[in-house]
């Protein structure tokens, strides 16, 4: 962030202040010193402006086209913002494996008419299961319609729903709403808006310079923008468990369209089905294992997505899963290439926004991959930025507005999936009956291990009664 430090906009700890209200508040806001106005849940009406043109300067600048990123553009869009992405990526590919999209967030895409797109690529969740490592079973519920919410939750690729994204923008907003290529190397802030230098992202040439009302820094759990403000914060941090990651056509398991998640934070397996498969009785199948490998609290400086994993790394510790009438091993060794990275998050933030720059999803809240979660809160991060967007009358106050409603919410979900989110159930049952049991209800009532599923499920604002009433 080289030109970032020169920008005068002062460091973490005073940027709000100088930015802010010394330099813009006074005279261009008369209200931008008021307290952040909470932004109301009012249906979004998706409406299609045309194709923004890219003469023009973009209000929000975006830095990461990632689920985040991409969710913000084109709720800005559907508001009638401008704005416009730029992606370090050559291009938007497949990556990753499966993730579950859960209700709280397919409505607010399925808001922006991506429910038939969704449909086309993902799987519609009908149940989940709660398991020790023997299988047999802790906690069983509904998903999605099947438990009583108006939209599905969906299994799917995480590269084909940033696909889907990735489409929607530019059929709605015009192939000039996505630069790839380039990656955001430093900002300068003034009483007028924000300056931003992206650079080629291969060979660090051809510095372009954009000037944009706020920048959004939606840029992922490494992102330039944290570090800039938060200099000290130093490397994600770790929990010791390593996952192993990948997907394989595979015979379909259950009804086709079922969640089995097996064992608790030490050790667990996590199984589903992300799309059709090669066969009507096969599924392209998503596999996790995760493992508690180290006590070391930093990552050993490989938490990218793209290390290759090793069958004769996974193999032994997902060999001490036993699912009755799932083959396992058989599926993790059908799989071409599977990648392997620590699980990893950052403390939460005391503040997100500085002036006229803010974060978004992963670079404000990396959370551990328990409960389904990041992605559908990087979702919600952007459909409430552009709710406070239009609402706010400066710029400056619509950002704060947003951090004053996403800031605490995603905090208190870093916390609990720290303590193993609504997957903690398996955990405390495990504790008590390590050997396995013959009757669940025995080990722990009905009654105390709903309370920690629901209540997970309430906090993270994904329960029947939260969504139903919106
Ligand atoms: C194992 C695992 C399982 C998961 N399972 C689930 C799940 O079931 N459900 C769920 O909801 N979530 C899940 N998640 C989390 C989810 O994938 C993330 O929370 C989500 O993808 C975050 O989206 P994002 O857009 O904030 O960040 P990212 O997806 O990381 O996107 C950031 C983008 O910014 C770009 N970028 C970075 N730096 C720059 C720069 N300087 N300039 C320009 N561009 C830049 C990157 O190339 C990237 O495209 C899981 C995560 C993991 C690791």
């Amino acid at each position: 962030m080289a030109k970032a430090g020169s920008s005068g906009t002062g460091k973490s700890g005073t940027g709000r202040d100088k930015v802010g209200k010394d330099k813009v508040g006074k005279d261009k806001a008369g209200k931008a010193g008021a307290k952040a106005a909470k932004p109301t849940r009012a249906m979004v009406v998706v409406t299609q402006p045309a194709a923004q043109s890219f003469n023009s300067p973009p209000k929000v600048l975006i830095a990461g086209a990632g689920v985040g990123g991409l969710t913000l553009a084109l709720m800005l869009h559907a508001r009638g913002v401008s704005c416009r992405l730029y992606e370090q990526a050559s291009a938007i590919r497949e990556v990753g494996a499966g993730i579950n999209a859960l209700p709280h967030a397919i409505k607010e895409l399925a808001l922006l008419g991506l429910l038939p797109a969704l449909d086309a690529v993902g799987v519609r969740t009908s149940e989940l299961f709660y398991m020790n490592r023997t299988g047999q079973v802790v906690w069983r519920e509904p998903r999605g319609i099947a438990a009583g919410f108006d939209v599905p939750q969906f299994s799917i690729h995480r590269g084909r729903l940033q696909k889907v994204l990735h489409h929607a923008v530019i059929e709605r907003m015009g192939p000039g709403a996505i630069v790839t290529g380039r990656k955001l190397t430093g900002f300068v802030q003034d009483e007028g808006g924000v300056t931003a230098w992206f650079t080629d992202s291969i060979d660090g040439s051809g510095s372009e310079t954009v000037r944009g009302e706020v920048l959004v820094g939606a840029d992922g759990i490494h992102s330039v923008i944290r570090s800039h403000y938060h200099p000290d914060q130093g490397l994600p941090r770790w929990n010791g468990v390593q996952m192993w990651r990948g997907c394989a056509d595979f015979p379909a398991f259950m009804d086709g369209r079922s969640m089995i998640i097996a064992g608790g934070m030490s050790g667990k397996l996590v199984l589903y089905p992300i799309g059709e498969g090669q066969t009507p009785q096969t599924r392209l199948t998503n596999w996790v294992v995760n493992v508690r490998i180290s006590d070391t609290p930093h990552p050993p400086g490989k938490e990218s997505w793209s290390r290759r994993g090793r069958l004769d790394e996974v193999l032994p510790h997902a060999a001490r899963f036993a699912i009755p009438g799932f083959d396992v091993l058989g599926l993790i060794r059908s799989t071409d290439a599977f990648f392997e990275y620590p699980m990893c998050d950052r403390d939460p933030l005391s503040r997100w926004t500085h002036g006229r720059v803010t974060l978004l999803g992963d670079a404000a809240h990396p959370m551990y991959p328990v409960g389904s979660n990041g992605a559908g809160q990087a979702i919600l991060d952007a459909r409430c930025f552009a709710e406070c967007w239009v609402k706010a009358e400066h710029p400056w106050q619509a950002l704060l507005a947003y951090e004053a409603d996403r800031l605490p919410k995603t905090a208190e979900i870093v916390a609990l999936n720290r303590k193993g989110g609504p997957e903690r159930v398996i955990d405390e049952v495990e504790k008590l009956a390590p050997a396995g049991f013959t009757d669940v209800d025995r080990v722990m009532g009905y009654d105390e291990r709903k309370a920690i599923v629901r209540g997970y499920a309430g906090k993270a604002g994904f329960t029947v009664q939260q969504l139903t009433k919106m």
